[in-house]
């Protein structure tokens, strides 16, 4: 899978680096040659959206576990997000916690995150400074207490900061104010009405999307800034990213195979593996979705893998009130996506586009990743995209293995991966020692 389409070709590979790229048989004697046969080899995706927890939770995900699952699906880079360590990622202190807990457990390349919250200003340059790739801020409740979330004016300090850097700013685009009248109207439920879907999805109206995403492109044509919009659910949204893309604000915005791939209406009571915020919504809403990143509107998918403990999840109450939100996918996003990507008429060029050099790119790491081309990091997926597997949840390397996706059949199945030149996953085993890299930015 190169730049400019599918051919038959030979990688050169020289200290992890992509030397060039040749005829399939322009390969002299001598070599040692990994021969992929009728195989696909795409970039390594580049999941700009990934949950660790590690330091202090890494009893929910950690880097041996997440790295190991990224490996298995294909996934060369991950980018951490800030909020579910502990310490949160929100200052140079939690920076250098994260990287001292990362070392020697990394499996693939890892990028991190800073945090944006409401009292760490003056975090921010030397977090820029130490590597941090991008930022992250909440504009509704993290549901992690020291993770508080933003408002206009915070941003209105932190945003200028980063545009004069050039550093994107993700955001988690909910508000409040739609939230909270939406439960006011639902007023008490029972335990029978609370394990019942639709209630979660009334809970998290798509207003409280839409309304966040007319804030984030009004402060990113104020500021300059970079915006990103994370895990997009609303289609509604979709109206105000058009216009501002039109208009040239420097916003884009991203959503995840949860969203492709499930459909409320389907959601069976109690099934808090489900559970995800903002919701998976309506199928009309999904296909719209999928319209978006047909016209280039949405311009990634990423994962926003983010397990937690079955207990944590409610799994046995069914509770969708209590049950914490997310759903771990970073082994299972390839597969997931093309599974659903192909039926509706996209090309392997294009789902590479989505999963690796879009990614890539928003967080500043394109020089290295995102595509197979001279000078490039030798981060490869050697897969089969028309061979089926059925997701068997305990074969899973993640920590913890409640999924939507359990015994779904996909298509499309990973059989080697390789980060900088070296196999990282290969016919269902881990060989050598992790490998991965910290990845700062400027030094990447
Ligand atoms: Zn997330």
């Amino acid at each position: 899978m190169l730049p400019d389409g599918v051919r038959a070709a030979s990688v050169h590979v020289r200290d992890g680096v992509i030397a060039r790229v040749d005829a399939w048989d322009a390969v002299p004697p001598g070599l040692v040659v990994e021969d992929a046969g009728e195989r696909v080899i795409s970039p390594g995706l580049v999941d700009t959206h990934v949950h660790v927890n590690e330091p202090g939770r890494t009893e929910w995900e950690g880097f041996w576990t997440a790295t190991r699952a990224a490996a298995a699906g294909g996934v060369t880079t991950i980018v951490d997000m800030p909020l579910n360590a502990s310490p949160p990622t929100t200052s140079l202190r939690a920076f250098e916690a994260k990287t001292a807990a990362a070392e020697g457990q990394l499996h693939v390349d890892v990028a991190l995150t800073g945090g944006v919250v409401p009292d760490n200003a003056h975090e921010l340059r030397a977090l820029l400074e130490a590597g941090c790739v991008a930022f992250k801020c909440f504009l509704v409740d993290s549901g992690v207490s020291d993770f508080a979330h933003v408002g206009e004016a915070h941003l209105a300090r932190a945003m200028p900061l980063l545009a004069a850097a050039g550093a994107p700013l993700l955001v988690h685009a909910e508000l409040g104010g739609p939230i909270d009248a939406a439960l006011r109207a639902q007023g008490n439920l029972s335990d029978a009405e609370l394990r019942r879907y639709v209630h979660w999805l009334e809970a998290r109206p798509r207003e409280a999307e839409n309304e966040a995403v007319d804030l984030v492109v009004r402060l990113a044509r104020a500021t300059g800034a970079r915006a990103h919009v994370v895990h997009l659910s609303s289609a509604d949204a979709l109206l105000a990213l058009r216009a501002a893309r039109d208009a040239g604000v420097g916003v884009s915005a991203e959503t995840c195979p949860h969203y492709l791939t499930f459909a409320a209406e389907d959601v069976p009571d109690g099934a808090t593996e489900y559970k995800c915020a903002p919701p998976i919504r309506e199928r009309h809403n999904r296909e719209r979705l999928w319209q978006a990143l047909r016209e280039g509107l949405i311009t990634q998918v990423v994962t926003d893998h983010s397990p937690a403990p079955a207990s944590l999840k409610c799994a046995d109450s069914g509770d969708f009130a209590r049950a914490w939100g997310g759903i771990g996918s970073l082994e299972l996003g390839l597969s997931a996506t093309w599974t659903e990507a192909r039926g509706r008429g996209f090309d392997l060029a294009r789902l590479s586009a989505l999963m690796s050099a879009e990614p890539a790119r928003l967080v500043g790491l394109d020089a290295r990743k995102g595509s197979i081309a001279p000078g490039r990091d030798a981060d490869l997926v050697v897969w089969d995209p028309d061979a089926p597997r059925v997701v068997e949840p305990a074969a899973l390397e993640q920590r913890h293995k409640l999924t939507p996706y359990a015994r779904r059949t996909l298509t499309g199945v990973v059989h080697a991966t390789y980060v900088r030149g070296r196999a990282v996953y290969a016919a269902g085993a881990h060989p050598g020692p992790p490998s991965g890299r910290l990845l700062r930015r400027g030094k990447a």
